[in-house]
C-alpha cells in the first residue's frame, strides 16, 4: 500500500510522514532527499545542467540508500553519510533546477517505484500522488501559511548551524515553490483525489493523527 504525502516546501511533510510511517509500520521514503543527493553530486562534480552525457554518467554511478540508525534516518550517497550536507543552503538553492531535468526525473521515478514494489510505503515528495503513484491508496497534500513555513525552516537550519532571517526564508520558499510548480515535467500539483491538509495551525501530532486515522478507518 502507498500513502502519498505531497506539498510545497516546509509544510511539515517530512516530520509528519516519518511519524505516519512509524505508526502504520510502513517504510518511509523521502524523495526530496533523493533529488538533494543528485544535486550535491552535480555541484561537487561541477556538472553543467546542459551536459546530458556527464549527467547520465553521474546518475549511473550514483547509489542512494536510506538507513535507520538509532531511530534516525541516515541518507547515504555512494556509502557516504550526506544527511546533513544535503540540507545545506547551496544544495537547497540549486535542487529545483536539477529536479526539473527530465533525465533526472525519469531515473528517480523508476527508482522510487522499484523501492516501493514489495513493501508498504509512506512516500513524501511533490509528484507522488500525480506521477509516481497516481493510483496510491491514500493521497494527502499538505499546505501551510508562508510565515509559518519560514519559521519551521529556520529551526531546521539552526539545527545544522545555518542562520537565515524569516524574510529571506519566505522569499526562498516562494521561489522554490514557483519553480517546482512551473516546471514542465511533473510539476508540483495537488492530485484531484488528494486530501488537502492545512498544517498552519496544527501540531505535528494532530497532522499525524489525521492521516493515520484516515488510513486506519478505511
Ligand atoms: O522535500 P524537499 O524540500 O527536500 O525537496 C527538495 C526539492 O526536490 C524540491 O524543491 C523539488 O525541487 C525536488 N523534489 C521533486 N520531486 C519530489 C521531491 C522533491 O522535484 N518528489
Amino acid at each position: 500500500m502507498i500513502v502519498a504525502i505531497d506539498g510545497p516546501a516546509a509544510t511539515g511533510k517530512s516530520t509528519s510522514a516519518k511519524l505516519v510511517a512509524q505508526k502504520l509500520g510502513f517504510t518511509y521514503m523521502d524523495t526530496g532527499a533523493m533529488y538533494r543527493c543528485i544535486t550535491l553530486s552535480v555541484l561537487r562534480n561541477r556538472i553543467e545542467l546542459e551536459d546530458e552525457k556527464a549527467l547520465k554518467l553521474l546518475i549511473q554511478e550514483m547509489d542512494i540508500r536510506f538507513e535507520k540508525t538509532n531511530g534516525t534516518l541516515v541518507v547515504r550517497l555512494n556509502e557516504e553519510d550526506v544527511s546533513t550536507l544535503i540540507r545545506k543552503p547551496e544544495v537547497t538553492s540549486y535542487v529545483s533546477a536539477v529536479s526539473a531535468l527530465p533525465q533526472v526525473r525519469e531515473h528517480m521515478v523508476n527508482l522510487q517505484r522499484q523501492i516501493a514494489k514489495d513493501q508498504d510505503c509512506v512516500m513524501e515528495g511533490r509528484d507522488i500522488g500525480t506521477i509516481v503513484f497516481p493510483k496510491a491508496e491514500y493521497k494527502f497534500f499538505l499546505i501551510a501559511d508562508d510565515t509559518v513555513r519560514a519559521k519551521r525552516r529556520q529551526l531546521d537550519l539552526q539545527a545544522i548551524g545555518e542562520n537565515k532571517t524569516i524574510d529571506e526564508l519566505v522569499e526562498e520558499i516562494r521561489r522554490r515553490d514557483a519553480f517546482d510548480s512551473g516546471r514542465f515535467h511533473s510539476p508540483l500539483r495537488k492530485a484531484d483525489d488528494a486530501i488537502e491538509v492545512d498544517t498552519s495551525k496544527l501540531t505535528i501530532d494532530e497532522q499525524v493523527d489525521f492521516m493515520v486515522n484516515r488510513v486506519k478507518n478505511h
